[in-house]
């Protein structure tokens, strides 16, 4: 049976233009760096955020941790936001492989402003640990996007105290399209940079950690030691190659997708979606109804051919993707309809 699958973006198939490249991908041991497809895959992605190099991953999770553990020592303390991907969805990773802490930034629309770095970054002081690293998130994991003037201002921030500047950015290119610009001018605010291709760029694996030569020589390091050194993974890599090359462009169809559903969920009595909130291919609906039960809810669309999550709190994410048409939603929210 085919779904309609609006849990995440994650989990979008590899096109057949994919399945091609994997059979066709010319390969070779990527711990010698002798695998002429990830090597082409890693070039490409650094020219593409304006980096001098890059690094193949096999998530998101490990490119970030692996950022941490090649910008900070052990001990020092990272900004960070209370909502980010880093502190809530990584099994405290930072703690456990960088023994690094974390000064956590708590603003309720989850962004981190120039006034909470400074009031986080530690001063000389015999009792304080070192503030080793800034960690931003763009887009941010509630479907907004922090503006380039943003970026720009915390960086300098950062900068001018000698600290560095991670960013997660496994949704750079949603945030990239919402902005209008190409993905660089959002990373040029950045040290490193992590951007997943197995997101809304459907490859079926895979996050590049971008930054400078010397970092991505370090970063190489560190993912041998996670045990992430890749033999012959141009297979995986040749997917990433066709998300960044032909995938992009596409990703304003998800966010008029989301926009559409949004609108249409708006019209249903309880059920409100923030539009300012739907920048990129998110949609966080609230629902106010009496007696609703949410995981009810999902179990009969479920039964309709709909996956979505149960949500939490009061709030349902739906979340479009290459394999969710406009017909598709017109079926979701025709659905929902008949449900309640
Ligand atoms: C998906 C995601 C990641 C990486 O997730 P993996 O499953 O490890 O690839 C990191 N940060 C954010 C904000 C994400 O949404």
């Amino acid at each position: 049976m085919k779904y309609i699958d609006l849990r995440s973006d994650t989990v979008t198939q590899p096109t057949d233009e994919m399945r091609q490249a994997m059979h066709d991908a010319e390969v070779g041991d990527d711990v010698y760096e002798d695998d002429p497809t990830i090597n082409r895959l890693e070039e490409l992605a650094a020219k593409e955020v304006g980096k001098e190099a890059a690094l193949f991953v096999v998530s998101g999770t490990m490119g970030n941790q692996i950022a941490i553990m090649s910008h900070t020592k052990m001990g020092d303390e990272i900004i960070v936001g209370s909502n980010s991907h880093i502190v809530q969805n990584e099994v405290g990773a930072a703690a456990r492989l960088s023994g690094v802490s974390y000064a956590i930034v708590d603003n309720p629309d989850t962004k981190i402003y120039k006034e909470d770095v400074l009031s986080k970054i530690r001063t000389e002081n015999v009792h304080y640990p070192d503030t080793g690293l800034l960690c931003l998130e763009n887009a941010l994991a509630n479907g907004t996007v922090v503006s380039l003037e943003e970026m720009k201002e915390l960086y300098q921030t950062a900068h001018k105290n000698n600290i560095p500047v991670h960013l997660d950015g496994a949704r750079l290119f949603n945030a990239a399209t919402y902005l209008n610009v190409p993905a660089k001018k959002i990373a040029q605010y950045t040290d490193s940079v992590t951007f997943c291709i197995s997101k809304g760029l459907s490859s079926p694996v895979g996050s590049l950690l971008c930054g400078s030569k010397e970092f991505i020589k370090k970063a190489r390091r560190m993912r041998k030691l996670l045990g992430g050194g890749l033999r012959q993974a141009g297979v995986l890599a040749s997917c990433g190659i066709i998300s960044i090359e032909k995938m992009v462009d596409r990703l304003q169809g998800d966010h008029d997708n989301a926009k559409y559903l949004a609108t249409k969920l708006n019209k249903i009595k309880g059920f409100s979606v923030d539009m300012d909130r739907v920048q990129i291919n998110m949609v966080f609906c609230k629902v106010n109804r009496e007696d609703f039960d949410f995981q009810e809810f999902a179990e009969k669309l479920l039964e309709k051919g709909i996956k979505t999550n149960s949500g939490e709190g009061n709030t349902i994410r739906f979340v479009t993707n290459k394999d969710v048409s406009k017909e598709d939603i017109d079926y979701v929210v025709e659905c929902i309809r008949e449900i309640i």
